[in-house]
């Protein structure tokens, strides 16, 4: 890309000074987009750190644009993604008149499931009265959303449970067996990448996809020839999320909750789902919230079906009753633990490194934390282990209710898969090595989260990103420790890589 191409967008008086009347050229901004073409160019890695004011989201995407090659851009926050796809991309297309097609992927939970939202509208469950107004939101906007992201929909809360129930995440898909895979709002999106030359992405999508690269089980993002980070001092941060383990207890609740409406739905006792239960056991009732003995805020109300807790078959009770007992260990754990584990990070520089914007595996539940605290599993047996032999069981008697339904439902199929796959993590977490990997637990309102995080990240993401994608760019307004980037070079496992500072405009002004 010849260097001129630059001077004359962001040089004095040039395209980006006419585009924009309170645009001030910045020689920083102009040394950047020059090393980024030529690491792209180059396939070489770049680490920049770009002060406040240095416009570094343009001197990172002129030069992606004109290089005509595939990039992807990760941004360490949906923000910054949603600002770049609505902002920055049609700026260079219509005030700089380049050519430029781009798409915004994110996470699958982002998006709904035409399928799952069918059948909860049928027989929507609430676990919270407030729900039912943004569930209403919902339905008005899934009738003319073109993208099916939850982003569009005005005020939808965060923490609304019912997200989870119709999203379109991976563990719940039936692929191209589901009735409604060429109007899924995946498949198109897919669709609309593959042909795309700029894919816009967060860190969070970029590992899971990096992760699913390495078993073949398939990928999400299209293939690309170079990939951008911005905000690249969260990338740690979020790698070890993804190249760890976590779970939540909120999974398990979801998996049996969805076994036990395969089951009502089509027997064992010929009935019908509104012909009323085979036998109720009312958990809410005896005051044993699903969740553990602090029980579900708020109230949990059915409208129109019988998919709430008033409806329960022997072999969901045996489950729940079980995961309730193997959660319960790492509650009673917790209390009285002063945050011992301060949490992710800790084993950073501490003040070098920012944090994720996002936890992971929240399960979409908003409550107050008691703090992540580490734990060793082998200071917790023998009950962690009878707990656990309990769980598997309970859960493989579930399975095996289901399985007969196999033959007719895509669900009953998932169910057994998603089962199998809980108890791999959790097994994976139990048997974390002690030197290399922090467990952890975290109670959250009604719900626990555990996970095995790695303490070093640097060299899985060597091997599975740095050694494998030519010119990475890597840039943050804070990726060095006092001028020097070796800390985030070893961090990060980059290797090779050249650098360069940009101090903040500002600066100048001073
Ligand atoms: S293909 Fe998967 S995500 Fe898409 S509508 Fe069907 S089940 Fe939902």
């Amino acid at each position: 890309m010849p260097s001129s191409d630059l001077e004359r967008i962001f040089g004095p008086g040039g395209e980006l000074s006419r585009a924009h009347p309170h645009y001030e050229p910045r020689p920083g901004q102009l040394e950047m987009a020059r090393a980024v073409a030529l690491s792209l160019e180059a396939g070489k890695h770049l680490l920049v750190e770009a002060g406040t004011g240095t416009g570094k989201t343009l001197a990172y995407l002129v030069p992606a644009v004109l290089s005509g090659l595939r990039v992807v851009v990760s941004t360490g926050t949906k923000t910054l993604q949603d600002q770049i796809i609505d902002g920055d991309i049609p700026f260079i297309r219509d005030k700089l008149g380049l050519r430029v097609s781009a798409a915004a992927m994110k996470g699958r939970d982002n998006y709904l499931c035409l399928r799952r939202f069918r059948e909860f509208e049928q027989e929507p469950f609430f676990s919270n009265f407030e729900d039912e107004g943004p569930f209403s939101a919902v339905r008005t906007w899934s009738r003319k959303t073109e993208a099916g992201d939850r982003a569009e929909v005005p005020g939808l809360p965060d923490e609304a449970a019912f997200w989870r129930s119709i999203n379109a995440r991976g563990d719940t898909c039936t692929g191209t067996r589901c009735e409604s895979y060429e109007d899924c709002f995946l498949t198109r999106l897919k669709r609309r990448a593959s042909s795309a030359q700029i894919v816009v992405v967060n860190h969070h999508l970029f590992f899971a996809d990096l992760v699913l690269r390495q078993d073949a089980y398939g990928r999400v993002l299209p293939d690309h020839d170079r990939v951008i980070f911005d905000e690249a001092h969260l990338l740690e941060e979020i790698a070890t999320h993804y190249l760890g383990l976590s779970l939540s207890s909120f999974r398990i609740e979801e998996l049996v909750s969805d076994a036990e409406r395969v089951l009502l739905s089509s027997g064992p006792h010929g009935r019908s789902p509104r012909d009323g239960p085979a036998r109720e056991v009312d958990l809410a009732a005896q005051g044993r919230g699903w969740g553990g003995r602090r029980g579900r805020k708020g109230s949990a109300r059915r409208s129109g079906g019988d998919r709430g807790p008033a409806r329960r078959l022997p072999q969901a009770q045996t489950a729940r009753a079980e995961a309730e007992r193997f959660f319960e260990i790492f509650r009673r754990e917790g209390e009285g633990k002063e945050r011992p584990w301060g949490g992710r990070g800790q084993w950073r520089r501490k003040g070098q490194w920012g944090r994720a914007g996002e936890r992971p595996d929240t399960g979409g539940h908003a409550g107050t934390s008691q703090g992540r605290f580490r734990f060793r599993p082998a200071e917790l047996q023998p009950e962690l282990a009878v707990a656990y032999e309990r769980l598997s069981a309970a859960l493989d008697a579930l399975v095996a209710a289901t399985a007969p339904r196999s033959a007719t439902s895509e669900e009953a199929v998932l169910i057994e898969r998603r089962a199998t796959e809980i108890m791999a993590t959790l097994r994976g977490i139990l048997s974390a090595e002690e030197a290399d990997t922090v467990t952890w637990a975290e109670a959250r309102g009604h719900g626990v989260f555990l996970g095995a995080a790695p303490v070093d990240v640097s060299r899985p993401l060597s091997e599975m990103l740095f050694e494998r994608v030519e010119g990475a760019v890597l840039t943050s307004a804070t990726l060095s420790v006092l001028d020097d980037f070796s800390f985030a070079r070893q961090r990060l496992g980059v290797g090779e890589a050249d650098e360069l500072r940009i101090s903040s405009p500002f600066d100048y002004e001073r």
